[in-house]
């Protein structure tokens, strides 16, 4: 039988302990995860990616999370060398000339701190839903990567469900929310939406005909890879010389 998100959570945080977590950016799905975990366990772990980019919005989340369920967030921030070598070669808003350029920025900001957290971490629950987007129709509750567990407790839930838990249970609200967002990242690289728009269409909406994913979820294609590579390559020998 189905787990609901609550008994996966539960098995989560009985199984793993410390070693799991909750990352989030503070959107209603993330809330609504990070609300159902500290009523199964006040202590669980809430971790965030501080790109050096959000907005403020965003950091007020995490005193407002603080201060409601007396959660200390846990901010990753990527790599101050990798970011001066990044905006030293590129320049500061990279990610408005170019594809490959936008990814090398998700990748320096957000992949590779990402990946430096899992290290730390045996599961972790994520806010994905099936129906946000095309890229994420193929989402699954419980997905086994390498050693890891990544949990997505809402993917069979609908945008309405998400809505009906956060006000029953008074869950708070992202403040861009009001301000016409749907889905919520770096202050740069997302913006309002349009009445009949796309849930993610907000996300790098300059961009056209790609997949609208910094790479944390989806794994780019083989020729974005290749670009992507070699404009890491030349951060990282940026970096270190
Ligand atoms: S969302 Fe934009 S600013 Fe944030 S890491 Fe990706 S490209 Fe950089």
């Amino acid at each position: 039988m189905q787990s609901t998100p609550q008994e996966l959570l539960r098995w989560a945080i009985e199984e793993f302990g410390h070693s799991f977590a909750v990352t989030t950016s503070f959107q209603k799905e993330g809330m609504v995860i990070v609300d159902m975990a500290a009523r199964i366990d006040a202590k669980v772990r809430v971790i965030t990616l501080d790109t050096g980019r959000l907005p403020d919005e965003t950091y007020a989340m995490m005193e407002t999370v603080r201060e409601r369920y007396g959660i200390r967030v846990e901010a990753v921030t990527p790599k101050n060398p990798e970011v001066e070598a990044m905006t030293l070669l590129h320049g500061p808003n990279l990610f408005y000339r170019e594809d490959s350029l936008r990814k090398l920025c998700c990748e320096i900001r957000k992949i590779r701190p990402m990946n430096s957290l899992l290290d730390g971490l045996k599961a972790w629950a994520v806010g994905l839903r099936r129906s946000q987007s095309d890229s994420r129709a193929e989402v699954e509750e419980k997905q086994q990567v390498g050693e890891r567990f990544k949990l997505s407790p809402l993917a069979a839930w609908t945008r309405e469900q998400v809505e009906e838990y956060t006000a029953a249970n008074h869950v708070p609200v992202h403040p861009l929310y009001a301000r016409g967002y749907s889905s919520i990242g770096c202050g740069p690289c997302t913006r309002a939406v349009k009445a009949g728009e796309d849930e993610r269409a907000g996300r790098w909406w300059w961009e056209q005909d790609v997949d609208k994913e910094c790479g944390l979820h989806v794994t780019p294609d083989g020729r974005m890879r290749r670009a992507l590579d070699v404009l890491l390559e030349e951060v990282l020998t940026a970096r270190n010389a």
